[in-house]
C-alpha cells in the first residue's frame, strides 16, 4: 500500500472562528472557504484529522457533551462527503495538568502516522498558534501557520520565519497557494 497524505487541522481559528472556549453549538461558525477547501483536499486524496486542544474541559467551563455537540454542529455545516475527518484527536487537559497529548506535544500526530500508514513528508499541521505549529514540527511534518484565529504573540512572526513555518492568511488560502498550487 502507498503511504498516504494528510492534514492535521487545529479546529478554533482555523475550521471555525475562535470564540474562546466555544461551547455552545449555536456558537459555531465556519471560517469563509473552509468547506470547499476541505473538499478540494479530500478530492486530491488528503485524509483529514482535526488535533485540538480543549482546555476548557479541564477548567471546567464546558463539559464532553456540550463540545460533542460543537463537533456535531460544525460537521453538520461543513457537510463533507464521505469519510470526512478519519480521526478526531482531543485534549481535554488544562495547561497546567500534566497532559501527553495537548499540543505542542506529536504524541496525536505520531499516533496517527503510524495507525494510518500516513508519510510524513506528505503531512501538514494546520493552526493559528504556536503550539500547532510545534507540534508538527516536533512530530517530523510541516507546518502552516493561519492569522485567521488568535493575534500572533510576540515573536510568533520570527519563529516562523526561523523554523521554516509558512504563514498564511486563512487555511483556504493555504490550500490554493500551497496545498493544491
Ligand atoms: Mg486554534
Amino acid at each position: 500500500m502507498t503511504p498516504k497524505k494528510a492534514l492535521f487541522l487545529d479546529r478554533d481559528g482555523n475550521l471555525v472562528h475562535d470564540g474562546h472556549h466555544t461551547c455552545e453549538p449555536d456558537q459555531i461558525s465556519l471560517i469563509t472557504g473552509v468547506k470547499e477547501a476541505l473538499y478540494a483536499c479530500m478530492k486530491a486524496d488528503y485524509l483529514l484529522f482535526i488535533v485540538t486542544n480543549q482546555s476548557g474541559i479541564g477548567r471546567g467551563i464546558f463539559t464532553w457533551d456540550q463540545y460533542k455537540a460543537c463537533h456535531a454542529r460544525m460537521l453538520e455545516l461543513l457537510e463533507l462527503p464521505q469519510p470526512g475527518f478519519i480521526d478526531v484527536c482531543v485534549a481535554p487537559e488544562h495547561p497546567d495538568q500534566p497532559s501527553v497529548y495537548r499540543k505542542p506535544s506529536p504524541k496525536f500526530i505520531l499516533e496517527c502516522i503510524a495507525r494510518y500508514q500516513l508519510d510524513p513528508r506528505a503531512c501538514w499541521m494546520i493552526g493559528d498558534r504556536r503550539t500547532d505549529w510545534q507540534a508538527g514540527l516536533n512530530a517530523g511534518i510541516r507546518s502552516c501557520a493561519v492569522r485567521s484565529g488568535a493575534p500572533f504573540k510576540e515573536g510568533d512572526e520570527l519563529y516562523a520565519q526561523e523554523n521554516g513555518i509558512l504563514v498564511h492568511t486563512d487555511f483556504p488560502s493555504f490550500v490554493r497557494n500551497t496545498l493544491l498550487h
